[in-house]
């Protein structure tokens, strides 16, 4: 639209737009607003809105991914996560154990991260494990737990949600659904947490490419929620010295394709305690949005990923360490 469009005049586009039968997607910014229009793969009849009164331009978006590219909106996303803005300046710290264990290990997870300057609590209730015969997760109870947590401290909580049926009661738990690595092409699953208009991190599956990342990005957009963060956690790679390869390439990447924030999780990227703080400091450096942490005060008796949590005082020196790196690069912390 041109500047300073009248809001009647946006709305007669998007009604022209849904009579065609397209779905618009309006953003609207301090001076213009720009109206994605998804539909069918025909773009011809979508020229006739040329003519219309307050339309600037009606530019084709040659790229798959229509509403998570630049070429839709050029200029970074600032979201607003459960109240924390994420790809602003302020960087997202987001922290906490693999999995919800008990009451008292997550209690005092939360302080600790929260005193070190965390804004999110991650944990996981339900858990997506490699063997079925590995902790799968307090699930009810486990969300219990993250919501004393929530109430304690105010931090927003971040959850894992693996299957559609436990929707509802995550939602009414959870400031943020985590997709994980192993859901990220689980389209029926995007296309829930897109209907539910709560704010997701999705983290790249093990073997997807950025442009497959994008997509699945896509899935959750095209339902009009745009809140979405992505989370790059290591991809498959020959390499058998670290538990997956942190694809630091990914953060310029995606930079360059997408206006989403996308933040990196080097506790899962690397799986060892002992390299998490320094790749937390090169994601920095390479312009992430923030961090995800696995953090646990008895590691070695931890019921997940043990091996890659650190324990809350390490967790306090990387955000001491992390800090410096931000303010290289004119963030903060
Ligand atoms: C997790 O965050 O604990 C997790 C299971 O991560 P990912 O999906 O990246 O493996
Ligand atoms: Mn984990």
């Amino acid at each position: 639209m041109e500047r300073n469009s009248s809001r009647e005049k946006i709305d007669d586009v998007i009604r022209c737009i849904e009579e065609l039968g397209y779905k618009a997607h309006p953003i609207v910014g301090v001076e213009r607003t720009v109206i994605g229009c998804v539909g069918h793969e025909d773009k011809s009849p979508l020229s006739q809105l040329e003519s219309m009164s307050g339309v600037e331009s009606v530019i084709p978006i040659l790229k798959p991914f229509k509403l998570a590219g630049r070429e839709f909106k050029p200029e970074p996303s600032i979201l607003d996560v459960a109240g924390i803005p994420v790809g602003g300046t302020q960087l997202a710290l987001i922290a906490g154990p693999c999995s919800v264990e008990s009451r008292e290990q997550t209690l005092e997870i939360a302080h600790a991260v929260k005193e070190a300057g965390a804004q999110f609590l991650r944990g996981g209730a339900f858990k997506p494990r490699t063997s079925p015969y590995a902790f799968q997760g307090l699930r009810g109870q486990g969300l219990e737990i993250l919501a004393e947590a929530r109430e304690q401290t105010g931090l927003r909580i971040v959850t894992e949600i693996v299957s559609i049926e436990d929707l509802p009661m995550i939602q009414d738990v959870a400031d943020v659904f985590q997709i994980g690595a192993r859901n990220c092409q689980n389209y029926a699953l995007l296309n829930a947490v897109g209907q539910s208009k709560k704010p997701v991190v999705l983290k790249r599956g093990m073997s997807t490419t950025i442009n497959e990342w994008l997509m699945a990005a896509e899935y959750v957009l095209s339902h009009g929620n745009y809140n979405v963060v992505l989370c790059e956690r290591g991809i498959r790679t020959f390499e058998t010295a670290t538990r997956f390869t942190l694809d630091l390439n990914a953060v310029p990447a995606v930079k360059q394709l997408s206006h989403l924030p996308i933040i990196v999780d080097p506790s899962h990227g690397t799986g060892h305690w002992n390299m998490v703080e320094v790749m937390a400091r090169a994601a920095i450096a390479a312009g992430a949005d923030g961090l995800m942490i696995e953090v646990h005060p008895h590691p070695d008796a931890a019921l997940s990923d043990g091996s890659q949590s650190l324990k809350p005082e390490k967790f306090a020196h990387l955000v001491a360490e992390a800090r410096k790196i931000a303010e290289a690069v004119d963030r903060e912390i």
